[in-house]
């Protein structure tokens, strides 16, 4: 049978886009479909904005920061419609270069709604096309839980449209987008709450990160409270929120905002006339290829919540592409050592075993420096770097990458690729540091803090 196109795309996010565009540079007739913005999550209510208003809130500190280093200002003000404003052109900017991406690859782009009507048709709101592979790439939601008076929070879809900068912010989760936007909004002025479940946020991460960076938090102003969560939320006459927190007390806030992990997003795609199956934590199923229980039908990037990271969309969508129209040129997904930072103030970076999981199969050596950056030396800000590594102690292999502080994703990049690349305790000490910088500290630890 003739079909319209070789593949079709459904969702023009990261993961979406890239598997079109390879496979598009591949010869295949390519089609991708988008209802919503071109660039996804990450582009439109994701990584970018908030890696910009991260920025934001990182100038407060530096106006003070400044003073150290002779500098002397006028009254500081903050004006949040401008930066949004600012942050919009911005991201209508990256939208049309997707646009353009995408057009030069030759695939073709359909603004629409697409849903499945059977194993190789899809139906965009009204017409129907038919593919030999298909590619569902339509990413995550947030989630707010069955709280009543959820109707009143927000996620981090609205955090980015706020008309106003809320006065005071309570910020519900544990996860990366809890800590970043608790610390934005802090940064920015807001009297900012943290609320977990648990005793401690960033459960997965190594300990010694998530201690360290709740003292820091501490530090900076935030309410951290653990071990707690919202019972009720209701409104107010003046239009101020009231949470009812499951242990009975009150806190009154502008603003409730969830972040509380992200659901597939299978709204009205049609799966139910195909035979895709979702696992047991309702993602879609597939095997090592992305394959779902129907042989057309693929899916990569955070609709399979295998990895829910833009970097790692990317690398399925270009393992689909390859696998289909270059298989000569496949190379399989590594999920090993995968670095990943949290944007919160200060900010994480991470790649490799914790040491709690380290210590499950291996015997150890930690290494660890804590000190205050140079560049907070001629100032007042108490606050302090930790650089970690976890090391085997029998192969003195680097078996972990930990820290927070200043520019952390820009340093743990680079030792991302030393790990994969295998790089032992040796291979760092022998490494010159650069100096000065916070860097060098990594390639100069002598003494394991404990076994
Ligand atoms: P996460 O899954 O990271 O964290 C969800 C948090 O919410 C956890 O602390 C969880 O607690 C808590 N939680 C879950 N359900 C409830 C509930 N019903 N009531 C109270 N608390 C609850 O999700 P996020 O929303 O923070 O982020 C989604 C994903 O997006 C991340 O996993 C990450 O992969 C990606 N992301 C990456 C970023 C980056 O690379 N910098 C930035 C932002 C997002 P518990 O720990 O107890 O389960």
């Amino acid at each position: 049978m003739a079909y319209d196109f070789d593949f079709f795309v459904i969702g023009a996010g990261s993961g979406g886009v890239r598997a079109a565009r390879f496979a598009a540079g591949f010869g295949a007739r390519v089609a991708i479909a988008e209802s919503r913005y071109l660039g996804g999550t990450c582009v439109n209510v994701g990584c970018v904005p908030k890696k910009l208003l991260a920025y934001s809130a990182h100038f407060e500190e530096e106006f003070h920061q400044a003073n150290g280093f002779g500098w002397s200002h006028g009254e500081t003000d903050f004006d949040w419609k401008k930066l949004i404003a600012n942050k919009d052109r911005e991201i209508l900017r990256l939208n049309n270069i997707y646009q353009k991406l995408l057009d030069d690859s030759g695939a073709t782009l359909f603004e629409g709604h697409a849903r499945l009507v059977d194993a190789h048709t899809v139906d965009l709101d009204g017409r129907r096309y038919t593919a030999e592979t298909i590619l569902i790439a339509t990413g995550g939601w947030p989630v707010i839980p069955d709280v009543p008076g959820r109707e009143h929070a927000i996620s981090s879809n609205e955090a980015f449209y706020l008309p106003e900068l809320p006065k005071r912010m309570l910020v519900i989760g544990g996860g990366y987008i809890a800590v970043e936007f608790a610390s934005i909004f802090n940064g920015l002025g807001c009297k900012t709450s943290l609320l977990y479940r648990g005793d401690l946020f960033l459960r997965g991460f190594d300990g010694s990160l998530r201690q360290h960076l709740r003292d820091e938090m501490l530090k900076k102003g935030l309410d951290l409270q653990f071990n707690t969560d919202i019972a009720r939320i209701d409104k107010q006459a003046d239009g101020s929120l009231l949470a009812t927190l499951r242990d009975g007390r009150t806190l009154e806030t502008d603003c409730v905002f969830y972040a509380t992990g992200r659901r597939p997003m299978l709204d009205d795609l049609g799966l139910e006339n195909t035979a895709v199956e979702l696992n047991e934590k309702g993602f879609i199923k597939v095997n090592e290829e992305y394959r779902t229980n129907e042989p057309s039908i693929l899916a990569i990037g955070d609709v399979i919540g295998r990895v829910q990271l833009t970097p790692v969309a990317i690398a399925e969508g270009m393992a689909v592409a390859r696998r289909l129209f270059r298989p000569e040129e496949y190379r399989p997904v590594d999920y090993s050592q995968i670095p990943t930072a949290v944007f919160s103030l200060p900010n994480i970076g991470t790649v490799g075993m914790t040491e709690e999981d380290a210590r499950m199969t291996h015997d150890v050596r930690i290494y660890e420096a804590r000190f205050r950056p140079m560049k907070l030396s001629l100032t007042d800000s108490q606050e302090r770097t930790l650089m970690k590594l976890v090391v085997d102690a029998e192969t003195h292999r680097v078996l972990g990458c930990h820290m927070i502080g200043p520019e952390a994703g820009e340093i743990v990049q680079g030792l991302a690729v030393a790990l994969k690349a295998g790089a032992t305790k040796q291979h760092f000490d022998e490494t010159i540091g650069i100096h000065p910088t916070a860097a060098e500290e990594f390639v100069t630890m002598r003494t394991p803090v404990r076994t």
